[in-house]
């Protein structure tokens, strides 16, 4: 059986969570087995999972889940992997699936890929996943022999699909879980914003940009577009943006439908981090910059003028 571990953000599933209950299904489909779904802690809505493909939903409650610890969820996912006789498990790619997938792996001598971007196939016989490697340069084709097999998913790699019926049966799993040994001191929200490695739109800014005071263009288009900000490495060191908007090869990859490029030159680790966009359009004045090779559209022009442009000419659609 395959065992989506399908993440609810304050007792509600997003995308990601949509997305890798869809990679379990197909994966089940390769192997001819079924998929469920582990959810951990309140949500609202597991039962519809099933839509998604999922032919049962498991849940565990536990005051010890209230705040994420990656021990205390190493553990949950690990029992219930378990207790359900999963033979592979399946989580998101996003923050919570990174700190848990090794630990996971550890704990149940079990291979695991971080990062996959491809429903698995049985090649010459063997269980094979495929993820990108090399800044995205190249994928590796791995394939996984153990007994329990661990899967995390890229976001935006696969589409949402309706695989299945809603209205599955959510039934109540009872694992001991060891106390929490963190606390969580604050929970700051960074932004109303969909988060990066979900967004489908991303607006992204450049050292052209000058200085954190002339955010404003990259934020009014954002806003006009319903878009998520980013930025390249520079910006993000400088503190004019937060690092968490930082993406590229040392911040966060991402695979969004558009991703508009103002000011940054294109070097080749931002790149390694934004290539996989579905269409790329950058703004820069310099016709040379690097970006252009790897843009769908491209404007050459100053992006003080460009920006306001866009922003209205979005906000009349
Ligand atoms: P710049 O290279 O300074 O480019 C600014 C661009 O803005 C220029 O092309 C210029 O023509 C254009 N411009 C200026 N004014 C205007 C204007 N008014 N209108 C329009 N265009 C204008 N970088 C990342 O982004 N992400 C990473 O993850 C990352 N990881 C790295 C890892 C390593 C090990 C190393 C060595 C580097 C890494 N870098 C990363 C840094 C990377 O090499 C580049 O230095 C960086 O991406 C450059 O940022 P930038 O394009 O914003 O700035």
């Amino acid at each position: 059986m395959v065992l989506v571990y399908a993440e609810a953000t304050n007792g509600q599933f997003k995308k990601m969570a949509h997305e890798v209950v869809v990679y379990g299904k197909k994966t089940a489909d390769v192997l001819g087995t079924e998929c469920h779904a582990l959810v951990l802690g309140d949500a609202s809505g597991a039962e519809d999972l099933g839509r998604f493909g999922a032919s049962k939903v498991h849940q565990l409650k536990s005051p010890n889940l209230e705040k994420f610890d990656a021990a205390v969820y190493t553990v949950a996912v690990a029992e219930a992997a378990k207790k359900l006789g999963a033979t592979v498990i399946v989580l998101s790619h996003n923050s919570t699936g990174k700190s848990i997938c090794g630990r996971l792996a550890a704990r149940l001598e079990a291979g695991s890929v971080p990062g996959a971007n491809a429903i698995p196939m049985m090649k010459d016989g063997f269980f094979t996943v495929r993820k990108p490697v090399f800044s995205g340069k190249a994928f590796a084709d791995v394939q996984l022999l153990t007994d329990v097999k661990i899967i995390s998913v890229a976001g935006n790699s696969i589409p949402v699909e309706e695989l299945g019926q809603g209205g599955t049966t959510v039934e109540a799993l009872d694992i001991t879980l060891p106390e929490p040994r963190t606390k969580v001191v604050k929970h700051q929200v960074a932004t109303g914003r969909v988060p990066l490695p979900e967004a489908e739109l991303v607006v992204s800014g450049g050292r052209g940009l000058k200085g954190p005071e002339n955010w404003g263009v990259v934020e009014d288009l954002a806003e006009a577009l319903g878009a998520t900000t980013a930025c390249s490495r520079p910006v993000a060191d400088s503190d004019w943006r937060p690092h968490h908007e930082h993406v590229g090869q040392t911040g966060v990859a991402i695979r969004p439908n558009l991703y508009i490029a103002a000011g940054i030159s294109g070097a080749i680790q931002h790149l390694a981090g934004v290539n996989n966009s579905k269409t790329i359009v950058v703004i820069n004045k310099d016709a040379d910059a690097p970006f252009f090779k790897a843009a769908d559209y491209g404007v050459v022009g100053d992006l003080f003028e460009v920006l306001p442009r866009l922003t209205e000419a979005v906000k009349k659609y």
